[in-house]
């Protein structure tokens, strides 16, 4: 089970590793197995970018004309927010980001960014503005530098090094032999934990609009709104505090994961809502 997120990198900069994220992104959804026949549309345009809000209107979709996935999924999400997908395993979770990408053309209903539907952008400006990190599991074995910077590839070498600072990590880097070189499965959870909280961070400073798929609730419990799916529809949506008071799937979800992690995590729990 991995993790991801998708922070979508609408302030225009230009992913320096764009690339390699793409290829990143192609591993963790598993698409070399798929034939993606998606195509420009003949009068296709640049995608125009300007605050970056999403906008699901009516989408269906199913891989197989007989198994809908997504029945008439309607939610918006607000430039710079940060919003969480969560539901029940085979959901259509990764499905909504894999139609955000448009790997794959809904059957019904529209996908919008910034107005625009995004089958009459090109493919390439759509996927030039969406950039993807991988959320609260070692996913990379790669650099702390490249750690780093995937959150946001156009960081300079003062801010990279100021994330490290921040995330109190700084010192700890120092160390090792290789140090922003060192390869990051060289370090502990905790401090993994931490250098991932605030590239997060990061994403929020600069108003990215974030979409997570989540498993574990922990870590998106902090998010502007919570799109709760379940059986191809969104069952739930609101805040955390508002799904648990109020909600039915999200809060029995939580109470569930609660429970399994009493007497394990009980430490960080406390420290990441405080
Ligand atoms: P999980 O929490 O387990 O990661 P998810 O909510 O992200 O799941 P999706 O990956 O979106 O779920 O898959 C939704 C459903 O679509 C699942 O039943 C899955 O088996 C099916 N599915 C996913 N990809 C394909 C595909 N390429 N062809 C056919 N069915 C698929």
């Amino acid at each position: 089970v991995f993790q991801l997120s998708v922070p979508l990198n609408f302030l225009g900069s230009v992913y320096r590793e764009l690339r390699q994220s793409l290829l990143d992104m192609e591993t963790l959804f598993n698409l070399q197995k798929v034939n993606v026949s998606v195509k420009d549309s003949p009068n296709a345009k640049p995608l125009a970018l300007k605050g970056g809000e999403i906008k699901f209107e009516n989408v269906s979709f199913g891989y197989h004309p007989q198994r809908p996935i997504l029945k008439n999924v309607s939610f918006t999400i607000p430039a710079g927010n940060k919003v969480a997908v969560v539901g029940p395993s085979g959901c259509g979770k990764s499905t909504i980001l894999r139609l955000l990408f448009r790997y794959y053309d809904v059957d019904s209903g529209r996908i919008l960014i910034d107005g625009q539907d995004i089958r009459d952008v090109t493919v390439e400006s759509l996927r030039k503005a969406i950039g993807v990190v991988p959320q609260d599991t070692p996913l990379f074995n790669n650099t702390i530098e490249h750690n780093i910077r995937y959150g946001r590839t156009d960081a300079t070498d003062e801010e990279v090094r100021a994330v490290a600072k921040r995330a109190r990590i700084a010192d700890a880097i120092a160390k090792f032999p290789d140090g922003y070189q060192t390869k990051t499965s060289a370090l502990d959870t905790e401090t993994e934990n931490s250098l991932l909280q605030n590239i997060n961070g990061i994403l929020k400073e600069k108003r990215r609009t974030s979409v997570f798929v989540a498993h574990r609730l922990r870590t998106i419990f902090d998010s502007d709104q919570i799109i709760v799916l379940k059986d191809g529809v969104v069952a739930e949506q609101g805040t955390h505090q508002q799904l648990v008071d109020g909600g039915t799937v999200y809060a029995s979800m939580w109470a569930a994961q609660e429970v399994l992690s009493i007497g394990t995590d009980t430490d960080k729990a406390s420290s990441a809502s405080s």
